[in-house]
């Protein structure tokens, strides 16, 4: 890894220099918050932003994307064609990195690659910037506040300059051509580690620490409180909307007026829909809200981690803001944090009584 310092006044060029070649999209300001939006002018982007309302895996998996158009009288299937532009993702954060990470495990790995997620991702370079946790952050209970790879370069604010992490050669060539660089002093470097501790001390301490939360999830999987969790869901989706690493999709086959020609759709889904695990025959496998709000929490916290070796969640927080009835991981960690202290309590109890 190589690192260098330029001036804060470089980084519009570097943008500039970027959208030279690359479409780039990276975080502005909007009413209700940030957005991850495409840049036309340097001056928009905003680098200290605290989460974007969304986050910017639109970019990889569309909402809605068109996979192939069909013949129903040819019974013929269109050639795939995928207009995939050159892009910048420009200022994402360490746990959308992660996010991004978990994706390509899905989408990339295994005997059959998606080659819609491909294109997009092989034509993607990625630009972090390091953040600001919110109170809704919880990125460093999820074990992802740092980005060791899955950049091309990656920017420390440092006051009136910035660290740069370089990890590869297309992003190096724009960075050399457009920027002054200069090699970190012992005083950069000293800046570098105060950043990141101010960053670890503005996590808000409500926030719990659980460990082997994982098992934690097999173990209490019957309590009754996904029974009230559950009561509190809307069914309206909107955590999975905002969430970096919710990847279910549904598709359909969508005829044209004449009923002869088509095309196969690939759009978004959620598992607290409650048509998600409704199958042929009208059978549900997860009729009730206590189930799907569970599974969700199961596949984040449990199911990723035993199939891909870390949990789904990044502790991005979207999910904290986006649901209005307080139906998010952090309530989970909160009620494992006070099981888990009243299992302790109850044992040194026990012991205390036993050595009397
Ligand atoms: S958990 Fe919250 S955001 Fe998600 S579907 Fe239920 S009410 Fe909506
Ligand atoms: S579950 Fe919530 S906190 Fe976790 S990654 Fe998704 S949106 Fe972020």
């Amino acid at each position: 890894m190589l690192y260098r310092i330029i001036d804060a006044g470089d980084v519009p060029l570097l943008i500039r220099a970027f959208m030279d070649s690359y479409e780039l999209v990276a975080p502005v300001e909007c009413d209700q918050g940030h957005i991850f939006d495409t840049i036309d002018d340097p001056n928009d982007v905003v680098l200290d932003y605290s989460t974007t309302i969304a986050s910017p895996k639109k970019y990889f998996l569309p909402p809605r994307e068109i996979l192939f158009k069909f013949d129903v009288a040819q019974n013929d299937v269109d050639a795939y064609e995928l207009d995939v532009k050159p892009r910048v993702l420009f200022g994402v954060h360490p746990c959308d990195m992660n996010a991004i990470e978990k994706l390509d495990s899905v989408f990339l790995e295994g005997p059959y690659p998606d080659p819609y997620y491909r294109a997009r991702r092989e034509a993607t370079l990625i630009v972090g910037v390091g953040c600001t946790p919110s109170q809704s952050c919880f990125c460093h209970r999820m074990d992802a506040d740092e980005a060791p790879a899955g950049y091309d370069l990656f920017l420390q604010d440092l006051g009136d300059r910035f660290w740069v992490s370089i990890s590869s050669v297309a992003a190096a060539e724009v960075l050399e051509e457009s920027t002054t660089l200069r090699e970190a002093t012992d005083e950069d470097r000293a800046a570098f580690a105060a950043a990141t501790r101010r960053r670890n001390e503005a996590f808000s301490s409500d926030i719990p620490f659980v460990q082997d939360v994982a098992m934690l999830m097999d173990t209490y999987h019957s309590d009754p409180f996904w029974a009230e969790l559950g009561s509190r869901c809307l069914n309206c989706t909107a955590c999975a909307s905002v969430c970096p690493t919710c990847m279910c999709f549904d598709i359909v086959d969508e005829l044209a007026f004449d009923g002869k020609t088509g095309e196969r759709v690939r759009e978004w889904d959620c598992c607290t829909n409650p048509q998600f695990a409704t199958v042929a025959g009208g059978h549900n496998f997860r009729p009730s809200e206590r189930e799907r709000v569970r599974h969700r929490m199961y596949h984040k916290l449990n199911g990723f981690k035993e199939k891909h070796g870390s949990m789904l969640c990044v502790g991005c927080g979207r999910c904290v803001d986006a649901c209005k009835t307080g139906i998010n991981p952090i309530e989970v960690l909160k009620f494992f944090d006070e099981k888990t202290r009243g299992a302790h309590d109850a044992q040194q109890g026990k012991g205390a009584t036993n050595g009397e």
